[in-house]
């Protein structure tokens, strides 16, 4: 075992404490990737609040960039130096979901407690969500990793980890979007900017974007979106109707949390549309909704994990689209910080002004 910092959780609503762990080396199948960014995602916050309860101490963070550090057996062709991007998704390659080509939702456990990480006087330690990215280094599957060009920065790749992938994906792979069809999309915040991109990217005609305030949708107007709606409106699906022309949408995208918006979001849709959840409420969180409408127009309720992505399909993809500017990734940082200040970044994000804000690892 080695010693490395990282911000752990030890309270549910508490500050994260910079301390040292031990991470053990790279198992069968694993690789050790010393880290350069984690992105701070709403996940690891909603975690850190207890709002998914799970065992503590802890280790979050999950969109991670880095260079491989160490190998173990088994770990396809990956070597020490190859610059990767490092996901949440742990798939086991062989259940029937990785088989059928969804390993968003691979079926094979992961004891996240007997993982790589203990305290540092050897006590059990959480890696959270397969990764504990909120450390130096992480030891994870070959399979939750992808190689990225050396040239790009780490902090833009660590967007592909979880928000990027998540809001491409869910417009691509889960609405299923064909150019042509209308879109409204629900919270214009880390994920929604980008199931705005991906709305663009599949060609859709008319791009809603629904947010709180004038300035989160002006942002969503620059990532793509035609049309803006104050969800503070009472009935803020009329004012998308009249921007569609009249008609509901082919697909509403539900990023945010808040269970208000899931309550709402079939009201969005015309007849054959699809309302795609992608956000992630608070366990026990309950929503309503009239099913003799969605009989009679024939729309769908579809859950969404990650842009049920194949992620060595989809972020190789991703990274073209950026580097031929059909992809914005600069533009969603929007703080940068260090390990020690994590805590203020958290606080940042908590706002909900803020788009991603980035941890940078110093290594000298
Ligand atoms: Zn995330
Ligand atoms: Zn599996």
């Amino acid at each position: 075992m080695q010693s490395i910092k990282a911000a752990v959780c030890r309270a549910f609503g508490e500050p994260l404490v910079i301390e040292d762990i031990l991470i053990a080396p790279p198992g069968m199948g694993e690789v050790e990737v010393t880290l350069d960014a984690v992105a701070i995602c709403h996940s690891d916050i909603s975690f850190a609040s207890g709002a998914w309860g799970g065992h503590l101490p802890a280790v979050y963070g999950h969109e991670a960039a880095g260079i491989i550090s160490a190998v173990g057996d088994g770990a396809g062709d990956f070597r020490i130096g190859d610059h990767v991007v490092v996901t949440l998704i742990r798939a086991c390659g062989s259940c029937p979901s990785c088989a059928g080509g969804k390993p968003t939702v691979c079926e094979t456990p992961y004891d996240t407690i007997n993982g790589p990480l203990r305290t540092v006087d050897g006590g059990p330690l959480e890696q959270a969500m397969a990764c504990g990215a909120f450390a130096e280094k992480v030891v994870v599957s070959h399979r939750q990793i992808v190689r990225i060009p050396e040239t790009l920065p780490k902090d833009l790749a660590s967007l592909l980890s979880c928000g990027v992938i998540t809001g491409v994906g869910a417009a691509v792979n889960a609405a299923e979007l064909r150019p042509g069809q209308d879109v409204v999309v629900i919270g214009a915040g880390g994920v929604g900017l980008n199931a705005i991109q991906g709305a663009r990217i599949a060609g859709a005609r008319r791009i809603v974007a629904v947010d709180m305030t004038e300035d989160k949708l002006d942002i969503a107007m620059e990532f793509g979106a035609t049309h803006g709606v104050l969800a503070s409106l009472k009935q803020p699906w009329k004012a998308a109707y009249k921007a569609l022309g009249g008609r509901g949408a082919d697909a509403v995208l539900i990023t945010v949390g808040a269970i208000r918006a899931y309550d709402q979001a079939p009201r969005y849709l015309g007849s054959g549309g699809k309302a795609i959840m992608i956000g992630m409420p608070h366990s026990g969180d309950m929503s309503s909704y009239e099913p003799v409408v969605l009989a009679a127009l024939g729309q769908g309720l579809i859950g969404s994990k990650m842009g049920d992505v194949v992620i060595q399909r989809d972020i190789p993809w991703m990274i073209d689209l950026y580097e031929q500017g059909r992809l914005k990734l600069d533009e969603l940082i929007s703080g940068r910080w260090a390990l020690s200040q994590i805590n203020e970044a958290i606080e940042d994000t908590k706002t909900g002004a803020a788009k991603r804000n980035v941890i940078l690892f110093n290594h000298d």
